[in-house]
């Protein structure tokens, strides 16, 4: 048994996996993942066992089966993050999974149906209800919106598409993004507002969206500053950021009949998602000395809200049926990696 460092609490790891979809259920799939949501576990089976080979199962801190809502995992996995990022803590929330799993369901959801928003719509409103309720503190939000496409960073919200950022380091106030736009927004709509812009940016550069979004990653930043005025008359300014990360699908590229750039864009990918895999799991096991941000503009550019005072969830995806076991195992162990 491993000893858990000091840091196990500050990462939290949950599994969610979709219901089966209509053509999966017309083709009649076998579902091959199981959930106990009161133990947290999940258990997957191989359909194609070998004699003698038993089902495997993980426990993390939370699993959400096919019926869970949106809601329950916000209030339940979500909240006490966001709560600690309007007190000035960093933090980062991940969605990690095969392409057509549900993370940018489970990040976005349908935004015009109350039941099915997802985790970004609901902290906007978790957010500016904090701040409509406090008394004597004085809020500043702002809101940034980017992509990782190919070890490049596009700011989704930039008026020029074309150009591409750089990651800077200043010794003070450690990694940035020169030149990457901001807007300071009051209420939930201009937050949200922000949020379409973007994600509109991200699908007009793409000819297939669904196959540029499971080779990007998406970054949305909330800046959260808190100045409040003490007895004294002096006031303090506490800076919590939350980044919100709906990450390139997790699936094995093929490695036949992938050549040139397809092949460099297929390696770039897995380079930031095993970076980050190394990257939690230094920082969980506790005894490394060298957590390897370095590797990644993904972790250099998460460098300051994973790890330390910061808190992270990961929320793993995956889909339930038979033709998704490599994957889905694969998920399973990244995200076991992580605890
Ligand atoms: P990803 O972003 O991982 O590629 P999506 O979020 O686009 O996957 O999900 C793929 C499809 O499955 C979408 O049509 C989405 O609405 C649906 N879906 C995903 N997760 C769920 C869920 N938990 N409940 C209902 N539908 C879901
Ligand atoms: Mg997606």
């Amino acid at each position: 048994m491993s000893t858990k460092g000091k840091n196990c609490e500050a990462v939290k790891v949950v599994v969610r996996c979709r219901p089966m979809n209509r053509k999966e259920a017309a083709a009649r799939y076998e579902k091959i993942v199981d959930m106990d949501v009161k133990l947290g576990q999940v258990t997957i089976r191989n359909p194609r066992s070998n004699p003698g080979e038993l089902p495997k199962t993980f426990t993390f801190d939370a699993v959400y089966d096919a019926n869970s809502k949106q809601g329950d995992l916000y209030d339940e996995t979500v909240r006490p993050l966001i709560d600690s990022v309007s007190q000035g803590f960093n933090g980062t929330i991940f969605a990690y999974g095969q392409t057509g799993t549900g993370k940018t369901y489970t990040m976005q959801g349908l935004w015009t149906d109350p039941d099915r928003r997802g985790v970004i719509p609901n902290c906007f409103e978790h957010i500016f209800t904090h701040i409509s309720r406090s008394q004597n503190q004085q809020y500043l939000v702002r809101a940034s919106y980017l992509e990782i496409y190919q070890e490049e960073i596009k700011d989704l919200l930039g008026k020029d598409q074309s150009q591409k950022l750089e990651l800077k380091e200043n010794p003070e106030t450690g990694v940035y993004i020169k030149d990457l736009s901001s807007f300071v927004t009051k209420n939930v709509k201009e937050i949200e507002h922000v949020m379409n812009v973007g994600n509109q940016a991200r699908s007009v550069g793409a000819t297939n969206m669904n196959e540029h979004s499971s080779r990007s990653h998406a970054i949305f930043v909330i800046t959260v500053e808190c100045s409040e005025t003490d007895l004294q008359g002096e006031s303090h300014i506490r800076v919590g950021k939350l980044n919100l990360v709906d990450l390139a699908g997790s699936e094995r590229q093929s490695k036949t009949g992938v050549h040139g750039e397809r092949l460099k864009e297929a390696s770039k990918i897995n380079l930031s998602l095993s970076a980050l895999g190394n990257v939690i799991s230094a920082l969980v096991d506790g005894k490394s000395t060298h957590i390897p941000y370095r590797d990644s503009k993904l972790t250099r550019l998460l460098q300051d809200s994973l790890g330390g005072n910061a808190k992270t969830i990961m929320i793993a995806t995956l889909g339930p049926a038979s033709y998704n076991y490599e994957e889905s195992l694969t998920t399973l162990r990244y995200a076991n990696r992580a605890k």
